[in-house]
């Protein structure tokens, strides 16, 4: 059953590639996209990331449908800016539950289209019967068996010639964590561009707004979002050029104030011929207060960042911080143990 999706039905469900297809013929670069037409946009899809990130919700209204469209590859790309693995978690949760909340009560070629489309799943209708759908039970089971609640147990479903007889809200619970999936795929493998400024005020704007970070999740903040101090001395040591010994000192602290282990900070310290893993861990180990007098040694405050003429400040992201430590929003103290911090 070929179907033809209309431009409300992309708005509803605007991972779809066939949404993705409306977006490239539009043949709109970021440039265009921060013009005063596109405002809109940009603020609906602020409230998408707001709504998903701090209440586990994305409303389904939709007003206008063509800004809709756009606001979520537009929101995808706020997210992924923000470079905390748990908030682009939390975000594509969001959406998988938007959709779901629609696809409950939307019309059964679409339903059909889309888990064909999407997830190669046939959901064959079926009338005159307490069930809405069936599913082949290769296709069940290959999602069923994720669920522990004894009801998607094959035992206790009807089944028959092949197929699990199932109810609309039961189907689409299926496919849930599958779009969550496809939306967090799509966020991780997204290419950033560079921001104009008016986009980093809007990321500046959703970060003022975010639940404090754990120790946990300022952990999964990925080298793409270290602030620009830090983003320069590692892509000095990329480059096998020559790195003033605070440089590192910098780069060390800080990865371990975000909550790094020592050996992930190794990890990321480039391998270049130089490179001696002994003489790393012995110094990340001296900074995270694993050696010697057992200090810890705090991350340097901006203004001594900028003495050592380390600092290459973006003038929106970095405006209102004092620490590298709170670079993209403001994080919480990593617990310590009691021990004094010392200046290196
Ligand atoms: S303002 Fe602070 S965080 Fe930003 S680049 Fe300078 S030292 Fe780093």
């Amino acid at each position: 059953m070929e179907i033809e999706f209309g431009i409300e039905d992309l708005a509803k469900y605007p991972f779809l590639r066939e949404a993705g297809d409306y977006v490239k013929e539009l043949d709109l670069s970021i440039e265009d996209l921060i013009q005063e037409d596109y405002r809109p946009a940009i603020e609906k899809a602020k409230k998408r990331v707001l709504e998903a990130i701090q209440k586990n919700f994305i409303s389904s209204e939709i007003s206008e449908a063509d800004l809709e469209i756009l606001s979520f590859p537009l929101a995808l790309m706020l997210v992924k800016a923000i470079g905390i693995d748990y908030f682009m978690y939390r975000y594509s949760l969001a959406e998988s539950l938007r959709a779901e909340r629609l696809l409950e009560r939307e019309k059964e070629p679409i339903i059909f289209h889309i888990f064909k489309s999407a997830f190669n799943v046939e959901a064959i209708s079926i009338e005159h019967s307490v069930f809405d759908f069936k599913v082949n039970i290769v296709e069940y089971l290959k999602r069923a068996t994720n669920f522990h609640k004894p009801e998607w147990k094959l035992i206790n479903r009807v089944v028959e010639k092949g197929f699990v007889y199932l109810k609309t809200h039961e189907l689409v619970r299926l496919i849930r964590e599958e779009i969550r999936k496809m939306i967090y795929g799509r966020m991780k493998s997204l290419s950033l561009p560079k921001m104009p400024d008016k986009l980093k005020e809007v990321m500046v704007e959703i970060s003022n707004a975010l639940p404090p970070m754990s120790s946990k999740e300022l952990q999964s903040v990925t080298p793409g979002n270290f602030p620009p101090c830090v983003t320069h001395v590692l892509d000095l040591l990329q480059k096998g050029k020559n790195v003033p010994h605070y440089g590192r000192f910098l780069l060390t602290s800080y990865l371990i104030g975000i909550g790094k282990s020592v050996d992930d900070v190794i990890g990321i310290y480039p391998k270049s011929p130089d490179f001696s893993e002994r003489l790393t861990r012995y110094q990340v180990e001296h900074i995270a207060g694993m050696r010697g007098g057992r200090r810890r040694y705090k991350v340097p405050s901006c203004r001594t960042v900028i003495t050592h003429s380390l600092c290459f400040k973006d003038k929106v992201l970095c405006a209102k911080i004092k620490s590298p430590l709170q670079f993209g929003r403001e994080p919480i103290a990593p617990k310590r143990k009691a021990t004094r911090s010392r200046k290196p």
